[in-house]
């Protein structure tokens, strides 16, 4: 089959089920309210969760570093902010050393990939984001994947004889259920078993745990290696792997992530230095951001659609079809609040949703208006 055919038949079967996924130019974004086409709405599809994109400190970090770092951290890319941010990060989270990368998604392709090696497995919580399965199905090391959250699961995987390491891969708070993993299970079956334990914590760095330490912290876990990312919470871009000394030398001496790829600017390593500040001091934004959940949650407990049982800022409102999901979130639209429906493959086929997300910048009155749109779409 030639590339064509193949993308042709590929685009056919995703109009077909629903399934186009479409790109909207949003013109304004303040977390609060985004404006679409001119058209402005209370918006509750951002993963800005202390709303420290629009932070003066983070913007005016930004302002005082270079835009760009001009050659990889081992060539000449590796500045003093850099150093700065990566120290204060191992400090902050309790690790020998941090090391930055351009994304969480680059972060986690490049553990994944430099780790697992033939004889090797990796298992991997079945909901585990993409960036995590991808890499993970593209080593020569076997993949397994345990059943969500599921201890017993995993202890079984682990069970069986295995030649090389065991690289056992989760999330802290999951990125389309909300719900947080058993860290201190998982720790301890997957130090039984001698294998590492990875965590994502995409979701819950700045938002759960004492100063914002995240999830691992908060459940008194320390995983071997630990993935922050600073899109969400910290209002930003980038990620950090915290890890021992030994583990953070051999990433510098053979990840080809960081080997071959520019450094991340120096303008966002400043803005992320002036964002963990933000975020260390940050108990009054997760104070309001926790009011918001409480609140979205009390007054969402009769919709007919399923909430997920979620403490966190995700609330997902499963719906089912693709078509239904679509519909609520247009119905929803027109009634001024911006909330995406999410469909397979980034969810199993059967329970599209509506991600909710909120945040420390929506006030009381955006949370009783959505629960409004949502009730008056309930009733017709
Ligand atoms: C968003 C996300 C990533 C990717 O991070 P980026 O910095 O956006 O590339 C990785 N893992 C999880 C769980 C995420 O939600």
């Amino acid at each position: 089959m030639t590339f064509s055919t193949r993308m042709a038949q590929a685009l056919d079967a995703r109009r077909a089920a629903d399934g186009w996924r479409q790109r909207r130019l949003v013109t304004r974004n303040d977390t609060r309210t985004l404006e679409v086409d001119g058209v402005t709405y209370r918006h509750f599809s951002s993963n800005d969760y202390l709303g420290l994109s629009q932070h003066p400190a983070v913007i005016a970090g930004w302002r005082q570093g270079a835009p760009g770092a001009g050659a990889s951290g081992h060539v000449t890319g590796y500045s003093r902010c850099h150093a700065e941010l990566e120290t204060r990060l191992a400090e902050w989270l309790g690790y020998p050393r941090a090391l930055l990368f351009i994304s969480g998604f680059a972060a986690n392709q490049a553990v994944v990939h430099l780790l697992a090696q033939k004889n090797d497995r990796l298992i991997a919580d079945k909901l585990a984001h993409a960036s995590l399965l991808d890499a993970a199905s593209h080593t020569p090391a076997t993949l397994r994947r345990f059943h969500h959250n599921d201890v017993m699961s995993l202890t079984q995987r682990l069970a069986t004889p295995c030649d090389g390491g065991s690289l056992v891969i989760t999330e802290g708070i999951f990125s389309m259920d909300g719900d947080s993993a058993p860290l201190a299970a998982i720790a301890d079956a997957t130090r039984r078993a001698d294998g590492w334990l990875m965590v994502d914590d995409a979701h819950g760095i700045g938002v759960v745990g004492e100063q914002g330490r995240g999830s691992c912290w908060q459940q008194g876990v320390r995983p071997d290696l630990l993935v922050v990312t600073f899109g969400k919470a910290f209002g930003v871009s980038g990620a950090a792997l915290l890890c021992s000394e030994a583990a953070a030398d051999y990433f510098l001496q053979f990840s080809r992530h960081l080997i071959y790829s520019t450094a991340m600017p120096p303008a966002q390593a400043s803005a992320l230095l002036a964002a963990l500040h933000e975020v260390q001091q940050g108990d009054a934004l997760r104070q309001r951001l926790n009011d918001n959940i409480q609140r979205f949650r009390a007054g969402a407990a009769a919709l007919p659609w399923r909430l997920m049982p979620s403490q966190s800022a995700i609330q997902p409102l499963i719906v089912g079809e693709n078509g239904a999901a679509l519909a609520l979130s247009q119905r929803l639209a027109q009634a001024g609040c911006w909330v995406s429906a999410i469909r397979p493959p980034t969810v199993p086929p059967g329970t599209a949703r509506l991600r909710i997300t909120l945040t420390a910048a929506h006030q009381k009155e955006d949370i009783d208006r959505l629960l409004e749109a949502l009730h008056d779409a309930a009733g017709e």
